[in-house]
Order: C-alpha cells, then structure tokens, then sequence
C-alpha cells in the first residue's frame, strides 16, 4: 500500500495544521470544509502563520482546496482521508457515512478527535469500514509538536495501521505511539491531569500564579509556560470542555475526577470572556500603563490583576529534582506534591490503560515537551527515596512492586516506540564522561558524541572545552533537549562584562574561535545535528562542522547584532568564505561582504533549512531530516560514507577592499538611520561589522588569513561588549527575551 494523496475534511486549526505538514512532506493534499471560502481562508493562515508551518512557502499549491458538497468526489481518490471537523459525534458519523459511498476500496480513514471512543466514532459503520478505521490524534501546532498518536481495535488490518505508522514516522516526522481506546488515550490523559493537579494544588497552598508557574516549569524540565501560562495558550474555555469530557468519559473511581471539578474562578473567567490568550486575556494579561504595555497576573483569590513579579526560587539552573522536591519551604512542598500526585497516577495505568510505562513519558516529551515523563521523574528521584518520603503517600500496586524488588533502577529501554537508533537509546550502551558541566561525552562505535546540557544549550567556555577534547576522533554534535543551542551564555558573559574583565572575555571569545577552527581543520569529519534553535553561538557550530544533518524545525542564523554585539566565534568570517565562492563575488570584490554585511546587520534568520540555503547558512551538501529520531543515524552514515580518504578544507583566504567596500556599508547605515530604522546604537554596531566585513585596515591587492578575520571579528566583540548599550540591550533580551533597539 501506499499513500500518494490525502483529503483533509475540516480546515480549523488542526484540519489545515496537518494538511500544511503533508505539505511539507510533499503529498498532495486536499483540504475540504463546509464552504471553499473556509477552506481557503485556512490555505492563506497556513502561509501567514507565525511559527510557519511551511517548511518552504513556495509549496503551498500542495494543497488544493474545496467544500464537502460540490468536490466531495475528490474522496475517492484518497489513500487517506483524514477527518477533523468539529467535536461533534453527530457531525462525524454523518461524514463517516458520506465517506463510505465513495472512498476508494482499502483507503485508510482516520479521525483527528481527541475526546472521542474509537468505538463510538465507528458504531455505525460496517465491519468493512471498521477495519480501515481509526485514530489519528495529532497535537497542536502539527509541524512543532513530535506526538502522534493512534488509536486502533481489534478490528483494524493490523499491516495497514503498522503501515500508517511508518508513513508518519518517516513522511510526516512524527513520534508514533500506538493506543488503547482509552479516554485521552495517553498524552491527554497524563498531561491534563498533570495540568489539573498543578493548578488545584497551588489554589489549595495558596500560590500565586508566577509561583505556581515557577515552579511547575523548568525546574521540572517542563515548558517555562507553567501551569496558568498553557491555560491561556490552549484557551481557558477550551480546557473546560477537554474535562467536561473527561469527567463523562472516565469511571467515579477514577482520581482524575478529583482534579477535574469546575473551578468558579476559571467559570468567571470563561463568562466574562477572559479565555486565554486568543480572548481578553485569563490568568495573565497585557495591559497599557502610561501607554507602556504591562504584563499583568490574576490574583486566585482576590480576582484583582496586578503586574506579574519574576519569582526566584533560589535554585540552580540544572534540573535536580530531589533537590527541589526537598526545599524547605512552599515550594518544595508544592513540587513534590505535584509530581508525587503525577508519577502515581500516571503508575495506575500501567498495565491497564498501557502495558508500557515507557509510552507514557514519551507521549509526555512529545506531546508535551516535558524534558522526563513521569517514570524517568520516577527514576531520578529512585524508588526508595520516593516511597519513604513521605508515609501518607498512597503507594500503588506498580510502584509496591518496584519499592519491594528493591533495584536501583528500573527504567530500561527508552523510546521503544520506534526502532531507530536514537540519541536516547544510545545513552544506555556508549561510554560515558560526565566531568564538564556544559556538556556530555558519549565515546560510541568508533566516534564520540557531543551532548551539550546547559539551559536552552547556550555556550560557555566549558562548552568549547568538550567540543575541542572530542575532537580526536569523529565527531557528532546532537542533543535530546528542545534546542540545538541558542547561543553563547549571555549571563556568563555578562557576569565578566559586570566585573569589567575583558580579559576575561577576549580569552572566552578566542578560546571559541580556536576550538571552532580545530573543527573545521581537523582530520575527522564533525558532524552537527540540530533541531530547534540553532542561533548565534550555536549556528557558528554548525558552519564550521563537515556536514550539518538539520530536522526541518531548525532556526538558525547569526542574531548577535540584536544584542549589539556582532558573530566573533568564526561565524563572520565563515559566512564571508562561503559567499566568496559564488560567481557574483568572483565579478566583484565587494559583492560578498556587502550580502553578509546584510544577513548579518538585520540578524536574519531561516525557520527551517530549505530557507537556510538561499542564505548560505547551510549547503547543499547538508541534509533536511523530517523525523528528528534519524538525525544520529543519518548523521552516521554521512561519517562511514566520507571517513575513508576525508581531508580537511583548504585554508581559506581573503581579498578585501578595505576603505572602499566599508564606504558603501556606511551609506547604507546612514540611510538607515536617517529613515529612523536604526539608531546610534545600531550604527556604531553597524561600523564595526562593517570595519570586520571589510577586512579592517587592508587593500585589493593584500591577503588576510583566516587567523587575520578572527583577530578582527574579537577585537570587534571586546569593543562592542564595553559599550554601555550593548550591555543595556544585552540586559534587556535577557529579562524581557526581546530585543532593545537603541
Ligand atoms: P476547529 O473548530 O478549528 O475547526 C473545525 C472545522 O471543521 C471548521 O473549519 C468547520 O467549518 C469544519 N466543519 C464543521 N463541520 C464540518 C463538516 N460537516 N464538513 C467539513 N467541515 C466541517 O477545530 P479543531 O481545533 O481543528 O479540531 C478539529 C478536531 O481535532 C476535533 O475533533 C478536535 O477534538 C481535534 N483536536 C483538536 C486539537 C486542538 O488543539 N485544537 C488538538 C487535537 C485534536
């Protein structure tokens, strides 16, 4: 079997999110909705959506578009029809009906329902139907979330629901965990009781809601959005519908019906049409003071909105979750009442609602972007320390039986949801070096492995030390956290910018560069393979890597100029070198400094690598990978394919015109400024991007070294980093995550 065309019935939020991602895996598609206008309307959100869901915009004509009455016969032509009209059982089956007359034999039809029973959705329909029936429950937003899960019967051609399995592993990229027919199937079940444990316990230990989130955030190795902040960005209204169905759905018996009871709060909140971030705001909102905008935060008890205070809870960056479990103080309280509530019910299904425990967490990491699911939680706490921790706790039937075989660890395997060869399971075999505190060192097969484990992988001079000592054999950048990296730590270069140790720094910056150009110089092949943020710091990894192997979620570019500062680790040199190599810059001398002065200055980034070429931040050599668990084996293979005979590149060398070029780039920032699109923070920062671009102080007809362009993108960086501005944006982005233009 094999699926070449695909219908799309309902063009809402989740109805065009998958028909944007067969998009991008380049399936055509046809997305129906009641009116043609609906479903047009849908095609040109998909190309404004903002983070796109088109990994290349010029492929929007994948999808066609029509209503459900007058093209209704393009059904016919489906391999796969997937249904994602409203949450109404009437609706469904009165399409499921229409659907029967005219699908092709075989056709696999699916329902994208989260709330609905599989067996409810098919009640009606023949067994002939019933065996090409089932689940597909994709989460929102389609291209970003990794969870697909599907739900099948006993009824259903196991082969075609394994072969939907693999076409979504491998065209569509997704995680794919098969379920029972069981309310919320996994990831909803777990992660909306997680939700609702979170949120009842803190209005019972009177949080406020900053704590709350504070807490039940990174500190847990869960999205800094918290508990009150995912209310507002899934919809206050909507998440009261999800337990509306719950509570019907799920036995008296169960737990979940005690975390799940309508709040008045949150009822107030829904009539008056605070639904979240799509309404006038719920339990966050943005309000204007003296025409500044404030962000603003409910009181739980009061109702009253005040500004939103930043909460420290006095803890290290890393996640250490016996160390936040045991705090003396609400916090501590808070976390392990919160994660003990979680890891218990979550142990309550095993085996009935899934006889694989190890489902769970990854329908967590996944669906959730939970760094560990409940059991991995589980695992680093260790069994005994969670069940005497505290003598109240219900323990189980699961969890007995762990505490009384009296192991260690229990987890085994992770990921056996697919068979490819990850980064995760990986872990378990290789050797490992733990000694850096930025990153780990898996030593595997004939190659080592660079994990880099800093918050959101940011760079320090740890980071660099691991990557230069890994660089005696073949090397693979890739890690398991949300981003490749965002960057060099802007904290750890402040904290020397505080003290006024720019020593300090210029011996961080250099230290960047030399381990960066061993990559690059090496006599092993490095390959970098990342997904999510790949910017700044992190980018100038990856350009100075053999091969980088990118899943399509990348975004990656050089932001320095945003926190005026400019790319010192090689990255604007290396861009240099790579524009230097088209035919324009071949016909004039000026052409590529002048483009990269431009990629550069605006800080512009590509949201995925085919928008990544047209810039040169990747090659044609480097790969798009839809299915982030394949990076490491395609990263692999690149190594065993090129490590016979590989040598490293030629030293590269530059012609610049100096004077010349750099007058042309000091036009440009005066218009720039003169239109008040930059002001006298950007020009300065401007000149000295323009002065490194330039070659410094140099002519046509000198020759600089790659050493040359470092010792002038440093000198740049140490400028630039005194500069009371810089540290005025660099402040700034780092309390507010977005730039200052000064
Ligand atoms: P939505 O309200 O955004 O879109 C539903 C669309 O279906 C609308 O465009 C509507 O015009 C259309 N429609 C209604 N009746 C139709 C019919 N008879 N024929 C064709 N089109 C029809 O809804 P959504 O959020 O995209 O949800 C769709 C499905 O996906 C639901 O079953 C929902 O439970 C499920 N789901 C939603 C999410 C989410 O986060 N929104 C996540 C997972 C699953």
């Amino acid at each position: 079997m094999n699926i070449k065309k695909v219908v799309v019935i309902g063009s809402g939020t989740m109805g065009s999110g998958i028909a944007a991602q067969l998009c991008n895996a380049n399936i055509p598609v046809t997305l129906l909705d009641l009116k043609t206008e609906t479903s047009e309307k849908a095609k040109k959100k998909i190309l404004e959506s903002r983070p796109p869901l088109l990994v290349d915009k010029s492929k929007i004509d994948n999808i066609e578009v029509g209503n459900i009455n007058d093209n209704f016969d393009l059904v016919g032509k489906a391999d796969w029809v997937v249904e994602a009209v409203v949450e109404r059982i009437d609706v469904k089956h009165k399409l499921y009906e229409k659907i029967s007359k005219v699908r092709k034999p075989n056709s696999i039809i699916s329902s994208n329902t989260s709330t609905i029973p599989l067996k409810i959705l098919s009640e009606k329909m023949s067994d002939r139907d019933k065996k090409d029936f089932c689940i597909t429950h994709f989460f929102n937003p389609v291209r970003y979330m990794g969870l697909l899960e599907i739900v099948s019967e006993e009824i259903n051609d196991i082969e075609k629901i394994n072969f939907l399995k693999f076409f979504c592993e491998e065209n569509l990229g997704k995680g794919v965990i098969i379920c029972k027919d069981t309310p919320g199937f996994l990831g909803n079940r777990v992660g909306v009781y997680a939700m609702q444990v979170a949120m009842t316990e803190a209005i019972k230990m009177k949080l406020n809601i900053e704590e709350a989130d504070a807490v039940f955030g990174r500190p847990m190795g869960i999205p800094k959005t918290g508990i009150f902040g995912l209310y507002d960005l899934i919809g206050i209204d909507l998440m009261s519908d999800v337990l509306k169905s719950f509570l019907k759905e799920l036995p008296k018996s169960d737990v979940f019906h005690e975390v799940a009871q309508e709040i008045p709060l949150v009822k107030n909140l829904i009539e008056n049409g605070y639904t979240g971030r799509k309404g006038k705001g719920g339990f966050y909102r943005m309000n204007k003071k003296d025409g500044k905008k404030v962000l603003e935060a409910i009181n739980l008890t009061t109702k009253d909105y005040s500004p939103s205070k930043k909460i420290d809870l006095n803890i290290g960056e890393k996640i250490n979750l016996k160390e936040l479990v045991s705090k003396n103080d609400k916090y501590g309280e808070y976390a392990w009442s919160v994660i003990s509530k979680i890891i218990l019910y979550a142990s309550s299904l095993v085996p009935n609602v899934t006889k694989d425990y190890n489902n769970i967490d990854e329908a967590m990491r996944l669906g959730f972007n939970w760094t560990k699911g409940p059991f991995e939680m589980l695992e680093e706490l260790g069994v005994k320390f969670f069940v005497e921790k505290d003598n109240q706790l219900k323990t189980n039937k699961f969890i007995k039986e762990l505490y009384d075989k009296k192991a260690k660890t229990f987890y085994g395997q992770r990921q056996i949801y697919t068979n490819l060869e990850t980064l995760g399971k990986v872990k378990q075999s290789a050797k490992i070096n733990k000694d850096n505190k930025s990153a780990f060192t898996y030593e595997y097969k004939d190659y080592k492995i660079i994990e880099f484990n800093t918050k959101a992988n940011t760079l320090d001079y740890d980071s660099m030390d691991a990557l230069k000592k890994a660089s005696d054999k073949n090397m693979i950048i890739i890690n398991e956290g949300m981003q490749f990296s965002a960057g060099v730590n802007l904290n750890y270069v402040m904290d020397f910018a505080k003290e006024k140790n720019w020593k300090a720094i210029e011996k961080f910056i250099h230290h960047f560069q030399m381990t960066c150009k061993q990559l690059k110089y090496s006599n092993n092949i490095v390959v970098s393979a990342p997904s999510g943020l790949a910017l700044g710091g992190g980018f100038e990894v990856l350009i100075q890597s053999d091969y980088v192997v990118a899943h399509t979620n990348i975004v990656t570019g050089l932001v320095e100029t945003l926190v005026g500062l400019i790319p010192a680790g090689g990255g604007t040199t290396n861009m240099l070198c790579r524009w230097m190599q088209t035919q324009e810059a071949k016909k004039d001398s000026d052409f590529a400094p002048q483009k990269v002065f431009d990629i550069i200055g605006y800080g512009k980034t590509a949201s995925s690598p085919i928008e990544a070429i047209p810039f040169k931040f990747l090659l044609e050599k480097d790969k798009s990978i839809m299915n982030r668990n394949k990076l490491l084996s395609v990263s692999q293979d690149l190594i065993n394919n090129n490590k016979d005979g590989y040598k490293p590149p030629k030293k590269a060398i530059f012609k610049l015109s100096g004077s010349q070029v750099r007058e042309k780039m000091f036009q440009t920032l005066e218009n720039l400024f003169r239109e008040k699109k930059i002001l006298e923070h950007g020009m300065e920062v401007g000149k000295k991007l323009a002065f490194v671009l330039s070659g410094g102080n140099t002519n046509i007809d000198k020759e600089l070294s790659e050493d040359d362009m470092y010792a002038l993108e440093l000198e740049a960086f140490v400028q630039l980093i005194q500069m009371e501005k810089t540290q005025a944006r660099i402040k700034h982005t780092l309390s507010t995550g977005k730039p200052l233009v000064n």
